[in-house]
C-alpha cells in the first residue's frame, strides 16, 4: 500500500468506532505511558553504572519482566484479543492479572485498540501506524513516534469498547478485573517490593527491589511492547504478502517473547503461533503448547501446514503483486503445535 491513503485533512474512518477521551485522561496517559518510564530510564543508567545491580534484584527484574510479557503475548494478545486458544477460568484470571502487571491498561482497553490495529493495520484508522506522515526520512520517524508512544498523547478518540470488545465485556470476570486495575497496577509494584524486602529482610531490600523489579522492569517492558508496533511495522524482512507493512525483527521477537514475528500475525491473526518459520522461536507459543499438554488450554489454533505453505508460495512467486490479505476469521484447530 502506498501512505497516500494517509492523505491530510480526509477524516479518519470508523469515527463510530470511537470514543472522545479528556484531556485529563489523555494527560494520565502522557505522565503514565510516556514522560515516567523515559524519567526512571534515564535514572536507571547512571545507577546501574554507579551501584549496579544485585544478583537479588537482577533475579526479581527478570521474573517480573517474564510475567509481564508473558502475561501481554499469550494472556492480552493470543488470547483475549484474538481468542488463539480457550482455556479454564482459573488459567484465564492468572493471564488477566500477569497482563495486568505490564501496566499497559484494562485487557478491555487494550484489546479494543488492538483489533482496531488490525482492522486498519497501516491506513486510516490504525490507531498507531508508523506510516502515518509519509515515507520520507523526518516523516518516518516521525511515525515511529506516534507509534511508539506518541499515540497515547496525541490520538482525540479511542477505540470504543462496546463495538470492539463486547465479548470481554460480557465477561463478569473481566469487568471485575477492569474495576479493580487501579490495585492491579499497585499489586505490579508491590510485588516486588515485599519479595525484596522479605527476602533481604530490610527496607533498604524493598526498596532497590521496587526500583528494579517495579520501576525499571515496567518500563522497560512498555518499550519492549511498543516496538512492535514502531519497529516491527517499518523495518524487518517480510516473508508473507499482507495489506500492511508488518515486519519480523528477531531482537524484538526475542525480547517479547515472540512477538516480534510480525509478518505471519497479520496473515493469520488468529493463530496462536506467531515465528512459524524456522529459526523463529516463540516462547509464548511455546508456553500455550505447555498449557494444551496440562490440559489447561484447548482449542488451540496451530498454524495450518497448508496454508502456511500456500502464503510462503504466493509471496515467493511474486512478492510486488498486491496481496489477497488474509481474513482474521481464517485459521484453525489442528495444526502444527510449536517445535
Ligand atoms: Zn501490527
Ligand atoms: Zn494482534
Amino acid at each position: 500500500m502506498t501512505t497516500s491513503a494517509f492523505s491530510r485533512g480526509r477524516p479518519e474512518p470508523g469515527t463510530a468506532e470511537t470514543v472522545a477521551v479528556t484531556t485529563g485522561r489523555r494527560t494520565a496517559y502522557l505522565i503514565a505511558l510516556v514522560v515516567l518510564p523515559l524519567l526512571v530510564l534515564a535514572a536507571a543508567i547512571p545507577a546501574a553504572w554507579g551501584w549496579g545491580i544485585g544478583p537479588r534484584d537482577a533475579f526479581i527484574a527478570v521474573v517480573m519482566y517474564l510475567i509481564s510479557i508473558f502475561g501481554i503475548a499469550v494472556g492480552y494478545h493470543r488470547h483475549f484479543t484474538h481468542r488463539a486458544f480457550q482455556c479454564g477460568r482459573p488459567l484465564r484470571v492468572a493471564l488477566m492479572l500477569a497482563g495486568g502487571m505490564a501496566v499497559e491498561g484494562p485487557v478491555t482497553l487494550w484489546a479494543a485498540e488492538h483489533r482496531r490495529h488490525h482492522k486498519y493495520a497501516d491506513r486510516p484508522g490504525d490507531p498507531h501506524s508508523p506510516w502515518r506522515y509519509g515515507d520520507g526520512g523526518a516523516a518516518l520517524l516521525r511515525g515511529m513516534a506516534h507509534a511508539h508512544v506518541g499515540w497515547f498523547y496525541t490520538a482525540r478518540r479511542r477505540s470504543d469498547r462496546r463495538h470492539w470488545v463486547p465479548d470481554l465485556l460480557a465477561d463478569p470476570d473481566v469487568r471485575r478485573f477492569d474495576a479493580a486495575y487501579p490495585a492491579v497496577v499497585a499489586l505490579s509494584f508491590l510485588l516486588p517490593a515485599v519479595v525484596g524486602g522479605l527476602w533481604a529482610m530490610s527496607w533498604a531490600g524493598a526498596w532497590t527491589a521496587l526500583v528494579w523489579g517495579g520501576l525499571v522492569r515496567y518500563a522497560v517492558v512498555h518499550h519492549v511492547t511498543w516496538s512492535v508496533n514502531s519497529i516491527a511495522h517499518t523495518f524487518g524482512d517480510r516473508p508473507f504478502r499482507t495489506r500492511d507493512r508488518s515486519s519480523n525483527v528477531r531482537w524484538v521477537a526475542l525480547l517479547t517473547l515472540g512477538e516480534g514475528w510480525h509478518n505471519w500475525h497479520h496473515v493469520d491473526p488468529a493463530c496462536a503461533r506467531h515465528g512459524v518459520l524456522k529459526g523463529q522461536p516463540d516462547p509464548s507459543a511455546r508456553l500455550i503448547r505447555w498449557f494444551e499438554r496440562a490440559g489447561w488450554a484447548y482449542a488451540v489454533r496451530w498454524p495450518s501446514p497448508e496454508r502456511l505453505a500456500a502464503r510462503r508460495a504466493e509471496a515467493l512467486r511474486d512478492p510486488a503483486v498486491p496481496p489477497s490479505a488474509g481474513s482474521p476469521a481464517e485459521g484453525g484447530e489442528g495444526g502444527v503445535p510449536p517445535g
